[in-house]
């Protein structure tokens, strides 16, 4: 048995995931060998490594990589740069990446990783000697054929190009495919940047149609204004969507005519927060997720959609741009309200989607255009997106029960194939 964490301020994340695969075991009639294997991670490392301060000192920052699966192929995951990092929250993001990539039909395991630290206390060389040096610490799992990391909570395409390089020279030559969400001069991939936003709207337009709720009528409301909220605000306001609200860390906005994201993101980089558009009125965060509207995107952090306001959320479809927004209390609720839920593990898939396209067009050093990108991603959105609903129909259970159960198949599947070794 694997010891967990105890905070109790906070639900532990590794405790969650592993209740939402028990829960699924439990529906599938699972053996209890294959829970035995999938409930655990198969690999954890912790690094505690020394960097050198721009003051002269020297401090010791703790590091963990975990792998929670690999039968499908080779683990895959972001590295989070955090200073509440647990060793929890990185075994339940592994797991859950171990289902996202699962649910899309990725050839991928699940991985994570996470270093404990606050980067915005810290200048650039420290952040690149952080990074630098715990990707050396963490060499002897990571590779293009076993463990592939990506961008994540404050890890930028230029924390991948310090890995990638780092990584390179430890093996004296180039290796590219080390990590995915680098930049484009070294093996990065036209659309990644937009890619989970652009996941998201694929989703919601798949159930839209499914609920027949026509896009251009409809109105949006989206908590979070960075990557993934950002574009998918621009992306639903393209199909004729009227987003109405929008919210960061400081504040949200409101205007029932519609905001205009272009005008946003260009007020955001001038003023760092949306915090004071013009023509549009201050909302809190709270009011933004309880507001009337048909489509809500929490795209920002865990734990947003909670008991507490799980019965005022009159939205019709939630797509979870964010990993972990909605606590398991939640689910229950809006299951019996009948909200239209599409779970994280679904709606913000396109980031390791196109992470995976990534990883092949370096393996094959052949790239392709942002159109084929495109195409590529929606073909893989559309197609999952149709599997778990017909999950969802054919077991009458939610979204999220049917797109694990989707994906606990695969992977149970995967290692009845492949039997357990010696
Ligand atoms: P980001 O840092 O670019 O943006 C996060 C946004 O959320 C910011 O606008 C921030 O101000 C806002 N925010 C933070 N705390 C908030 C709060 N309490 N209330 C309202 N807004 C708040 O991050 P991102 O890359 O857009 O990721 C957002 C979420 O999507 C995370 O849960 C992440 O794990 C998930 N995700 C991201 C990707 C990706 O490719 N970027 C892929 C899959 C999942």
């Amino acid at each position: 048995m694997l010891n967990t964490e105890s905070d109790s301020a906070m639900p532990n994340p590794f405790a969650i995931a592993q209740q939402q695969f028990d829960n699924v075991a439990e529906l599938l009639g699972l053996d209890q060998n294959t829970r035995e294997v999938l409930r655990m991670p198969k690999r954890e490392l912790t690094v505690y490594f020394p960097v050198q301060m721009d003051d002269g000192s020297t401090k010791v920052f703790t590091g963990y990589r975990v792998q929670h699966n690999i039968m499908r192929g080779p683990a895959k995951g972001g590295v989070r740069y955090h200073p509440d990092v647990t060793l929890d929250e990185v075994r339940a993001l592994a797991m859950w990446m171990t289902w996202k990539c699962a649910v899309v039909g990725i050839p991928y395991g699940g991985a994570k990783g996470g270093v404990i630290c606050d980067p915005k206390k810290m200048s650039e060389a420290e952040l690149e000697r952080l990074t630098r040096r715990y990707t050396a610490e963490i060499i002897m799992l990571i590779g293009p054929e076993s463990d592939i990391p990506a961008p994540d909570v404050n890890t930028s395409a230029k924390v991948m190009g310090w890995m990638m390089d780092t990584y390179s020279m430890l093996k004296g030559y180039s290796v590219p495919a080390v990590v995915t969400g680098k930049p484009l001069s070294i093996g990065g991939s036209e659309g990644r940047p937009e890619a989970t936003g652009r996941g998201v709207l694929f989703t919601i337009r798949e159930a839209s149609k499914h609920l027949g709720l026509n896009l251009q009528e409809a109105t949006v409301a989206i908590q979070g204004f960075g990557n993934v909220g950002s574009t998918a605000a621009h992306l639903l306001h393209n199909e004729g969507c009227k987003v109405v609200a929008v919210s960061d860390s400081r504040c949200g906005i409101y205007n029932s005519r519609g905001i205009d994201p272009i005008k946003l993101l260009q007020h955001k980089r001038a003023n760092g927060s949306v915090e004071g558009f013009d023509g549009a009125d201050r909302i809190t965060n709270a009011e933004l997720l309880e507001m009337k509207c048909d489509i809500l995107v929490p795209a920002a952090i865990e734990n947003q959609i909670t008991k507490a306001n799980a019965p005022k959320i009159l939205a019709r479809i939630v797509a979870e741009g964010a990993n972990g927004p909605t606590t398991p209390e939640a689910d229950a609720i809006l299951e019996e309200k009948r909200t239209f839920l599409v779970p994280d593990v679904l709606a913000n898939a396109g980031g390791v989607t196109v992470s995976y396209f990534e990883w092949v067009q370096d393996l094959q050093s052949l790239f392709w255009t942002e159109n084929e990108i495109n195409a590529r991603l929606e073909g893989i959105m559309t197609r999952a997106f149709a599997d778990v609903l017909h999950m969802s129909q054919a077991r009458k259970i939610d979204m999220r029960k049917a797109a694990y159960v989707l994906a606990v198949q695969r992977v149970a599947q995967a290692l009845r194939d492949r039997g357990i070794f010696p």
